[in-house]
């Protein structure tokens, strides 16, 4: 079945693999960015030449007025949405809390979990419209369980809320057929690790988990469209684990 997702943060990394997979799936998708034009022009062409429909949707994600745009020109390029992927966010260079700035603190804070907040609840306006059953999936992490010490317990905080608000709008959402789900990754290989200070962090960390390596972002964006799709029908208010055993 064919279906309309938009994603944030699709320019790069877990959004971008996503945002690819969807299209070769024939799913029309939103590709959300907030600076990179050219990377996230490069990902719609890819999904176009794929046969399916694509827009590139400029909002920062912290914005209660970006957000409302980025659903209004969505559903006005492409229709109708069937799901929202909540993939944008942050990292900051690795230090402890007593350490941190309080514009870092914000900044942290007003991506990761208001532009959570505000994009699940234009999410939810936008699907309860349709009449269709509907999902969302929220890309939160390992560290909301893990807690990042010494290197972003502020990020690690922000991914628990993120974890928090899958369960409650599952519970909220379920009775009209809409789905909320979370991946929580680590160790995936992308240019967030780069932005914490250490570009080998996945290749680093990851050789040290059961399964001995990092991650791909094709591998996470295997379970976003599994979780988005009807073939996980009956599946909500839950996390699909994705940090090679650890
Ligand atoms: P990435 O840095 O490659 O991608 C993040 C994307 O979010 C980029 O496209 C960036 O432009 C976008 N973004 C950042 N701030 C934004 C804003 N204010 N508004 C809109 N877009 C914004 O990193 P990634 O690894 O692909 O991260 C995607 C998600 O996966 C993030 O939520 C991250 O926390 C989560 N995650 C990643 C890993 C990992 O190991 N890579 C692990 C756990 C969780």
């Amino acid at each position: 079945m064919s279906n309309t997702i938009l994603i944030t943060g699709a320019s790069r990394g877990i959004g971008r693999a996503t945002a690819l997979k969807a299209g070769a799936m024939g799913w029309n998708v939103a590709v959300n960015y907030v600076n990179d034009a050219g990377a996230a022009g490069a990902v719609v062409a890819k999904v176009v030449n794929a046969g399916a429909r694509a827009i590139a949707v400029q909002a920062d994600v912290a914005s209660e007025i970006d957000v409302e745009r980025m659903f209004l020109q969505t559903i006005d390029d492409l229709g109708p949405l069937d799901g929202v992927v909540i993939n944008a966010g942050i990292v900051a260079p690795a230090t402890t809390l007593a350490e941190m700035s309080i514009e870092r603190l914000r900044r942290m804070v007003d991506v990761n979990v208001m532009g959570t907040l505000l994009t699940a609840r234009g999410a939810a306006r936008a699907l309860s419209q349709t009449g269709k059953p509907g999902s969302i999936v929220i890309v939160s992490s390992a560290a909301s369980r893990l807690g990042s010490a010494g290197e972003y317990v502020d990020y690690a905080a922000c991914k628990g809320a993120a974890d928090t608000l899958t369960i409650g709008l599952s519970r909220e959402l379920g009775p009209k057929g809409i789905r909320v789900n979370a991946v929580r990754p680590a160790f995936i290989e992308t240019d967030i690790h780069a932005s914490g200070g250490r570009p080998d962090r996945a290749g680093v960390l990851g050789a040290t988990t059961p399964m001995g390596r990092p991650g791909q972002p094709d591998e996470v964006a295997e379970a976003i469209t599994w979780l988005i799709s009807d073939a996980s029908s009956y599946v909500t208010g839950t996390f699909v684990d994705m940090s090679g055993g650890r």
